[in-house]
C-alpha cells in the first residue's frame, strides 16, 4: 500500500480530478515559457467534478482541500497535488529521484 495522505479521496479519483482541472483550467504555456490558466479563484470547477463524477460529500472534500492550501482550482493543483506527492515516496511510478523534476505541473 502507498502513504496516500488525502482522506476524503482516494489517489486515483484525485488524479482524475486533477487532470479534469487541468483541462478546465486551459493550463497552457505562453510565448515567454511561463504559465498560465484561468482561474476563477474558486473553488467551483472542483465542486462540480466531485459532485458528478464520485459519490464523495463534496463539502467534506473541499475542506481537506483548503486545509492543504487549495482555496481555488489552480491551488487544488499547486498546491494540494504537491501534498500528495511529497508524501508518495512509495510512489514508485516513473519518479527516479535524482533531480526530482521540480518545475512544476507535470502529468
Ligand atoms: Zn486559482
Amino acid at each position: 500500500m502507498t502513504t496516500w495522505p488525502l482522506e476524503t479521496i482516494d489517489e486515483n479519483t484525485f488524479i482524475d480530478l486533477c487532470n479534469a482541472l487541468d483541462s478546465a483550467l486551459h493550463l497552457r504555456q505562453l510565448p515567454d515559457g511561463s504559465t498560465t490558466w484561468d482561474c476563477d479563484h474558486t473553488l467551483t470547477k472542483t465542486r462540480w467534478w466531485i459532485e458528478h463524477h464520485t459519490s464523495l460529500n463534496a463539502d467534506h472534500v473541499l475542506e481537506e482541500f483548503r486545509y492543504l492550501g487549495g482555496f481555488c482550482d489552480c491551488e487544488v493543483l499547486l498546491n494540494v497535488m504537491s501534498v500528495a506527492r511529497e508524501d508518495g515516496e512509495e510512489y514508485e511510478d516513473e519518479e527516479d529521484d535524482e533531480e526530482g523534476a521540480s518545475d512544476g505541473l507535470h502529468f
